[in-house]
């Protein structure tokens, strides 16, 4: 490249050493400059706009066959269009397939910048959550897709998981909306049909519930004849082992089956829990005297009533919730133990805590402890008569009074299980109450 400027250099001094020497031979040196120096100008001149004659045309034109720093110049600008057209041709093919992606996906696809106003959707996203195309670009996504669900949900910024709806479009498709944070509050919105999984799950409950149902009669009239025959003195005696096994396991049986219907129940219901007024101390204090009666138990089974505050929610879940947090820390733990349970409430709302110094809890199984069926120790729970339900309805119950199950454990040393309740759910004021 700089050997082309150096001959054109060298190129421009010799013709003013030819108009010099021509000048001193003939005469009339500046004629001889100011025509030679005219006649370079000339020549640059037309290069100069044949250049732009064909940066004009360069689509339709070849660049022109130019040697010296002329065809550098055209070797440059040839290779800086060429890089220009090609990542031009690279984005564009880019564009296309991101928008035939789109299209192809199952999912409806809605951008949003931070102030939830829409950007673009998919072709999926106009079916599945009705918008419409040029009309709802820059609306904001709850004043086309209205549910308070979904203002909740876009308003918590937990997207951790998908939102279930029912479409605003038809009553009969459900769609799980899920929002993905990204850049600088933006967000994107995925929308997908489960109309089929609702149903299949909506199958699965049906099933268990009727199951159960059906169940609970058999089991009844079986437990009735060995709670008979158990009792009978007639019976032989070498049947006695036999027979006390088979009415625990049909104890057992009946344990699970009751508790499957329950959480049927609680899942039927959805939503939020009811509002009745409920004595939460009262039923505490009642809970403790039936805990007491029982043959083998902890030693020691201490109430403590630190408010008076009565619960908005369902008499019956609560019921359930803190009898299985209450029987379980009685399970869980020998009779040279102790169980606490306190009522108490703060400026966060209302507490209900059950401390034990039984088994505890690894803290490799917490995470899962409230699945369904989740055992620590199959065998003991088993033995316990446990249905491995218990928690599974505590957490579910829970949910439905807005409240929050808080779980400590340490192996060998005992469990701590809390429910935090929200003041909306707490009827009175606290005040000081003596256990
Ligand atoms: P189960 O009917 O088997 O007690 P739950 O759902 O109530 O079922 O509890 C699940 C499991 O959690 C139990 O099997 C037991 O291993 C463990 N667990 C629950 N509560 C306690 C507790 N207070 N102490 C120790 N382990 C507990």
């Amino acid at each position: 490249m700089y050997a082309a400027w150096s001959f054109a250099l060298v190129r421009f001094l010799g013709a003013v050493a030819v108009a010099v020497a021509g000048g001193l031979v003939f005469g009339h040196v500046e004629l001889w400059l100011l025509g030679v120096l005219g006649a370079y100008l000339v020549f640059h001149l037309s290069r100069l706009f044949r250049l732009w004659r064909w940066l004009r045309r360069r689509r339709t034109e070849d660049p022109p066959d130019f040697g010296g720093v002329w065809g550098d110049v055209v070797a440059l600008v040839t290779r800086i269009y060429r890089r220009k057209q090609f990542h031009k041709r690279r984005i564009v093919q880019l564009f296309r397939e991101f928008r035939r992606l789109t299209t192809a996906m199952p999912d409806g696809v809605v951008v949003m910048n931070a102030e939830r106003e829409i950007l673009w959707f998919n072709r999926n996203a106009m079916t599945l959550l009705g918008l419409r195309r040029k009309v709802d670009f820059g609306q904001r996504i709850e004043n086309l897709v209205r549910h308070p669900d979904f203002t909740k949900y876009l308003n918590g910024n937990d997207y951790a998981l998908p939102l279930v709806l029912r479409s605003p479009v038809a009553t009969d498709v459900f769609l799980s909306l899920h929002v993905v944070a990204y850049g600088a509050g933006q967000r994107l919105l995925l929308a997908r049909d489960v109309s089929r999984q609702m149903r299949i799950e909506a199958m699965r409950k049906d099933f268990v519930a009727n199951a159960s149902h059906e169940l609970r009669s058999p089991l009844t009239v079986i437990s009735g004849y060995l709670d008979t025959m158990v009792d009978d003195p007639t019976v032989d005696p070498a049947w006695r082992g036999p027979l006390e096994e088979m009415r625990r396991q049909a104890e057992r049986m009946r344990a699970v089956v009751n508790d499957l219907l329950e959480l049927s129940k609680l899942e039927a219901a959805g939503g939020e829990a009811g509002e009745d007024l409920v004595d939460v101390g009262g039923m505490l204090a009642l809970m403790r005297k039936e805990v007491l009666t029982l043959d083998q138990r902890p030693k020691e089974i201490v109430l403590r009533l630190d408010s008076d505050a009565k619960l908005l929610g369902s008499e019956a879940e609560l019921h359930s919730v803190f009898a299985n947090l209450i029987g379980n820390a009685v399970k869980y733990t020998p009779a040279s133990g102790r169980v606490d349970i306190r009522w108490w409430t703060d400026t966060q709302g209302a507490h209900f805590a059950v401390r034990d110094t039984g088994v505890g809890i690894p803290a490799a199984h917490l995470p899962r402890i409230t699945e369904r069926f989740y055992r620590v120790d199959p065998g003991r729970a088993r033995a316990t008569g446990g249905s491995g339900l218990g928690l599974a309805i505590v957490k579910h119950a829970l949910q439905r009074h807005g409240a929050a199950l808080e779980i400590e454990s340490e192996e060998g040393k005992g469990s701590l299980f809390t429910c935090h309740f929200p003041l909306r759910r707490v009827a009175a004021r606290a005040t000081a109450v003596s256990a």
